[in-house]
């Protein structure tokens, strides 16, 4: 089992730049499959995850 843990001071790293990242940019992405969001590193512009639902939903959540 593996638990969520809340951490606000611990910033997330780039899995392909290794930079930590500050903030996330998005672009929305329209088709078939309704409006979805594409997440991506600033840093070296790679992609990070696509949202799955309907609206601004960042990493499948
Ligand atoms: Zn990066």
């Amino acid at each position: 089992m593996i638990t969520f843990e809340k951490k606000e001071d611990v910033a997330p790293v780039c899995p392909y730049c290794k930079k930590e990242l500050s903030k996330v940019w998005f672009r929305h992405l329209k088709g078939d499959l309704g409006k979805r969001c594409i997440y991506f590193c600033p840093e070296c512009k790679s992609c990070l995850g696509v949202s799955h639902r309907k609206g601004i939903a960042p990493f499948g959540l």
